[in-house]
């Protein structure tokens, strides 16, 4: 990815790549504005769809599923394939894109079209693995086995933060399960979802699959309530806050549809006794104070063992001023802006907060470049030291805000890990095998993620994805989680020219 600032208005450079990935921008017009969290800037105006442009999407979809779905899934998996591959070949072109949108410096908006790349890599080897098992049957002359089949239309609601990673672990496997997708991004990466969706159609089309097999509909909640509400939709699977995934959980269910929810998380790395502090520094301060903090799986709390706080204290309050804060596009900084101005009143309310409930400001916490960029919310990543786990650290606050607490007994620490409602991602940092045991086991961690010296972002999409409790339950990505895009059926053939019934029942 070149370097650009100051080099061409980020306005061009975004038009640039928009066209390099396939966009018309000459016919982009519309009343919702693409505004860049970099400079406040508008980049483009966007198509604002109604309900019943989405109506019509998932129209699209549903027909055209019932051709895909009788398509062989390897060669369903070539489509992906070539998905992977276009996606490679113009890596920078997003990379531009998703920075300008979501703010990101330019190895994580590299890193997250990666994370695209790859998880096309392993859809395709999934598209010849939707293995089935064959049980014994009780009955003599009978076969007993499961198959899996396509499922239907999947509706894709995503968060501004991942504005195409969390599409694709979606998209790539729906698609090699059969299935076709309607996609609502969030409102404010509107041109990042234009760019990946115009790759994808070319890859549809060159590959031969059916054109309509992907929809982007670009709506607000309003707009995209049919795929709420629509039972045509299959599977919803919505990536977002807890309070999103509260108001449309009850809908799907109220129509039996399926649901995967991926939702806020609060994670926390304990720091004991014996941990390598000058690793834990590191893994803490990228997953507290990267992405500025607007990461689902940022580390929120860091629970600290009463003989090394004062150690690792000394040591994040001297990193944290090093932190370089500023426009991403130049590669020295570290910390981008915050999505948007409430982005920033939420943090600034945090904060507030977290002092009236008993906590010390150690480092940062203001707002910087103010004057350069009065429509771009910069700030210092924060520490606060808490006396205890109060009610503003139970919340998730979509900000740099790291809360310190301190521990003295190993039980302790993980009741205060998991003493808050989500349960999306933990760590821990030792080097007592029997802590990091105890941290993975049963009685440890509750979260959907644990890991062992490294901090609690920066998954790998090899993995299930996914948290419990508030977080919502969903798991994404790697392992099996192709499995929640099929329907299962369970098929007993009976070659025995008799007919025994289960369980010994007699009948007839
Ligand atoms: P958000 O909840 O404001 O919006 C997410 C998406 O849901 C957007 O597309 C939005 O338009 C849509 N939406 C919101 N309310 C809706 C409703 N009532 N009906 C239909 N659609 C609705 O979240 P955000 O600010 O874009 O993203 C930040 C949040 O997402 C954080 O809480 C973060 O933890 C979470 N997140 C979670 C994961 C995960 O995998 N667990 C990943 C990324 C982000």
């Amino acid at each position: 990815m070149t370097q650009t600032l100051n080099e061409t208005a980020l306005k061009d450079t975004v038009a640039a790549a928009l066209r390099a990935c396939g966009v018309d921008t000459a016919a982009l017009s519309g009343p919702t504005e693409a505004r860049s969290p970099l400079t406040g800037e508008v980049l483009a105006r966007v198509p604002l769809h109604t309900a019943a442009d989405t109506e019509e999407a998932i129209s699209r979809a549903a027909d055209a599923f019932t051709t895909w779905r009788e398509v062989p899934a390897p060669v369903r998996g070539a489509t992906v394939k070539r998905w992977g591959e276009l996606l490679t070949e113009h890596k920078d072109d997003l990379a531009v894109i998703v920075q300008a949108e979501a703010g990101k410096i330019t190895s994580e908006a590299l890193g997250e079209v990666q994370e695209m790349i790859d998880i096309c890599d392993f859809a395709v080897g999934q598209s010849r693995m939707l293995y089935g098992k064959t049980m014994p049957s009780e009955r003599p002359g009978h076969r007993l086995m499961e198959t899996w089949h396509p499922l239907g239309v999947v509706g894709v609601i995503s968060a501004f933060n991942f504005p195409v990673a969390v599409y694709s672990w979606n998209t790539a496997l729906a698609l090699i399960a059969g299935d076709t997708v309607v996609w609502k991004p969030s409102g404010m990466v509107n041109l990042s979802a234009l760019a990946t969706h115009a790759l994808l159609a070319r890859a549809v089309q060159e590959t031969g699959a059916p054109a309509d097999i992907h929809q982007l509909v670009l709506a607000d909640r309003e707009g995209g309530a049919p795929l709420i509400e629509d039972e045509r939709v299959a599977l919803v699977s919505a990536t977002g806050s807890t309070r999103m995934g509260r108001e449309i959980a009850p809908k799907v269910a109220e129509r039996f549809g399926r649901i995967l929810l991926e939702l806020g998380g609060n994670n926390a790395a304990i720091v004991t006794p014996s941990a390598d502090l000058d690793l834990a520094l590191r893994g803490i301060v990228f997953a507290a104070a990267g992405t500025a903090g607007q990461r689902c799986t940022t580390m929120r709390r860091v629970i600290v063992h009463e003989s090394v706080v004062e150690e690792l204290t000394r040591k994040l309050v001297a990193a944290y001023p090093t932190l370089s804060i500023g426009d991403p596009r130049n590669e020295e900084n570290l910390v981008g802006p915050l999505v948007n101005e409430a982005s920033y009143r939420a943090m600034t309310q945090a904060l507030a907060d977290a002092k009236a409930q008993g906590g010390t400001v150690l480092t940062g916490g203001e707002r910087v470049l103010e004057e350069q960029y009065p429509q771009a919310y910069y700030v210092q990543p924060v520490i606060v030291q808490m006396p205890s786990q109060s009610a503003v650290v139970r919340d998730e606050t979509f900000a740099p805000i790291l809360y310190l607490l301190t521990y003295s007994d190993f039980d302790e620490a993980i009741a205060l890990q998991n003493g808050v409602p989500q349960g999306l991602s933990s760590a821990i940092f030792t080097t007592d095998q029997g802590e990091a045991e105890r941290f993975l086991s049963a009685s440890g961690s509750d979260c959907g993620i644990a890991n062992v010296n490294i901090g609690t972002s920066g998954a790998e999409i090899g993995g299930a994805f996914g948290g419990d409790k508030e977080t919502g339950g969903g798991r994404e990505s790697g392992s099996d989680a192709w499995r929640v895009y099929m329907r299962q059926a369970t098929n007993t053939v009976n070659y025995s020219g008799q007919l025994p019934l289960a369980q010994g029942v007699k009948f007839l």
